[in-house]
């Protein structure tokens, strides 16, 4: 083996971009190994027809944490975040929708229409999201204590103290709502704001995303609070980078490298390398061996633990435990080339803020139980037959991802389970395909005839190609007994395997809950803590 170098990161996602970036800026000399030709994981822009470009697999992110964005220095090395008049919309099959903006009273008018008391709703839902973000949101980017000894981190536990203090300062009401609402399922949440049937599917929505759970599942209402920590709007975010999710990967990597990261492409782990209880290193699938003071993994618990440490070297209770762990994927990726803009009738009476309301993200699925029975058909490995559709039509913003009059739509389709009880994704992707134009040609007659390209990514294609064991878009299921000291698994939660000089930075780990770079900072972090002990 060669001379040691510090640190070799696995996998050049996002979040090891992040961690990279932290590492080499406090004097390390990291080595990422992306085992595909280009870097960015999940976050990836590609052309998939002729003249046809989009954010290949994600088409929004988490949000990306502001401070890592200041702290990378991100619009230096390029990016450039936009921001859609409209943030999302939703329609129902009654020729009827209605858009959310970042502007509360704003998004409150549209809803009006719809039923004035949830208007009101809403207004109460933002005030009590972004109480609840006040709390949570600080706990994104904190490493899970240490349940055996929590008085070992000071800064750490301090910053507990302070999070106990803003849960004191909510209030009585508040307070027992926060404690009430992670056990509850989203629908009935929603329920408590809402009346329509659009308005509380279109929300909830949110919560059982990327997620194998309906919105009647116990517990959806966490993943709801966990997403608004980052960013508690209703409905999430929607601000894109300018050329789609692989710019943001591009300056993630830019900014790595000019703080002294080396990244290298084509690179895949075959073997973790361990000696004396210690990781020394990494072996590629070419052979090569490169021996490493500490090695990190962004790839997934499963695959890190499963795939690339020979078990000899693991205690068979975590073996069990990250067997235990679930990471079956249940989202399907659709990209469309279209010749044209399509016209779903019920935005007509949409105020698009001057362009498109499709500029935004686009709810499909009209009712609570829509959801739940889409959900239901995955439990028995049937791909839903209505599936819940979230639509983006990137090029509506950013229009040098399509020729001149054309575009491109990109469709998160839920539910398409990793395991089909009959068939495989092999045979099944077209029915699949079908059953997704189906459902939009309901709200938008004539679409079929606009397609000029198809690609279809299903949960087996994302393990194949990005490395997601079980498909799983967020590295494992983000769920009460899979969260925070739980993430990956409990005793193993604080970035640190159970191998000396190994350590998880990918989104298997706290918060995990998709771009928002947090996972790889927060492991960054406990990295050189160890390294300077
Ligand atoms: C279809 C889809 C839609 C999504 N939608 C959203 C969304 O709307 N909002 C959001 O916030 N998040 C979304 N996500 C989730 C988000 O993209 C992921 O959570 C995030 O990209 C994870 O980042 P990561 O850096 O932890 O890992 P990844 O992006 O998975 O990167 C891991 C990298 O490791 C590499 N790798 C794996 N094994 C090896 C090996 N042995 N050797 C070398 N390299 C290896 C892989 O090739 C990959 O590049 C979506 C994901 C998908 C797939």
């Amino acid at each position: 083996m060669t001379i040691p170098r510090d640190i070799v990161i696995i996998g050049g996602g996002h979040n090891a971009l992040v961690a990279a970036f932290y590492l080499a800026k406090a004097g390390l000399k990291p080595l990422v190994l992306e085992q595909r030709d280009s870097v960015g994981g999940a976050a990836a822009t590609a052309e998939f027809h002729p003249g046809f470009r989009t954010s290949l697999l994600a088409h929004s992110a988490g949000p990306l944490s502001s401070q890592i964005a200041a702290d990378m220095n991100l619009s230096r090395h390029g990016l450039e975040m936009m921001e859609p008049g409209v943030r999302f919309a939703a329609i129902g099959l009654d020729g009827r929708g209605f858009a959310l903006y970042s502007d509360t009273a704003r998004s409150a008018e549209s809803l009006r229409k719809l039923s004035p008391s949830d208007a009101e709703g809403y207004v109460r839902l933002c005030a009590a999201l972004e109480r609840a973000a006040t709390v949570v949101g600080p706990l994104l980017s904190l490493t899970p204590p240490d349940i055996e000894s929590p008085s070992e981190n000071l800064p750490d536990l301090w910053k507990f103290v302070q999070t106990g203090r803003s849960f004191r300062k909510l209030g009585r009401a508040e307070m027992f709502q926060l404690l009430r609402w992670p056990p509850m399922a989203v629908a009935d949440v929603v329920s408590e704001f809402f009346e329509n049937e659009l308005v509380r599917a279109a929300i909830a929505a949110r919560a059982i995303f990327g997620t194998a759970t309906g919105p009647w599942s116990a517990g959806t209402a966490a993943t709801l609070l966990l997403r608004a920590a980052a960013d508690p709007h209703p409905a999430g975010p929607s601000a894109v980078p300018k050329g789609g999710m692989g710019a943001l990967s591009a300056a993630l990597a830019a900014a790595a490298r000019e703080a002294g990261a080396e990244i290298r492409t084509g690179a895949s782990v075959a073997q973790i390398l361990v000696r004396d209880g210690a990781a020394v290193g990494v072996a590629l699938a070419t052979g090569e061996e490169i021996a490493a003071k500490s090695v990190v993994s962004s790839a997934d618990p499963k695959r890190t633990f499963l795939g690339l440490v020979d078990p000899v070297h693991l205690d068979p209770f975590f073996l069990t435990q990250i067997r235990n762990y679930r990471a079956l994927g249940n989202v399907a990726k659709i990209n469309l080339a279209l010749d044209s803009l399509p016209t779903f009738p019920a935005l007509a009476s949409v105020d698009g803020t001057g362009a498109n309301p499709l500029i935004g993200r686009l709810h499909i699925g009209h009712e609570l139980d829509y959801l739940e029975r889409a959900f239901d058909a995955s439990k028995y490995g049937q791909i839903s037959e209505q599936p819940v559709l979230e639509v983006a039509m990137p090029s509506l913003l950013d229009p040098p991802l399509a020729p001149a009059g054309k575009h491109v739509m990109s469709i998160y389709a839920q539910f398409a389970p990793y395991k089909l009880r009959e068939g495989d994704w092999g045979s099944r992707r077209f029915e699949l395909l079908r059953t997704v134009v189906k459902t939009l040609a309901a709200h938008a007659p004539g679409i079929e005839d606009r397609i000029v390209a198809e690609q279809v990514i299903t949960p087996v294609d994302l393990e194949r190609d990005y490395g997601l064991t079980g498909g799983h878009i967020f590295h494992g299921e983000l769920a009460l007994d899979q969260i925070f000291t739980m993430r990956p698994v409990l005793d193993s939660a604080r970035y640190r395997a159970p191998v000396r000089g190994l350590y998880l930075c990918g989104s298997g780990t706290h918060p995990g809950t998709g771009l928002t770079g947090a996972s790889g900072a927060n492991a960054a972090r406990e990295i050189l803590r160890d390294w300077k002990r």
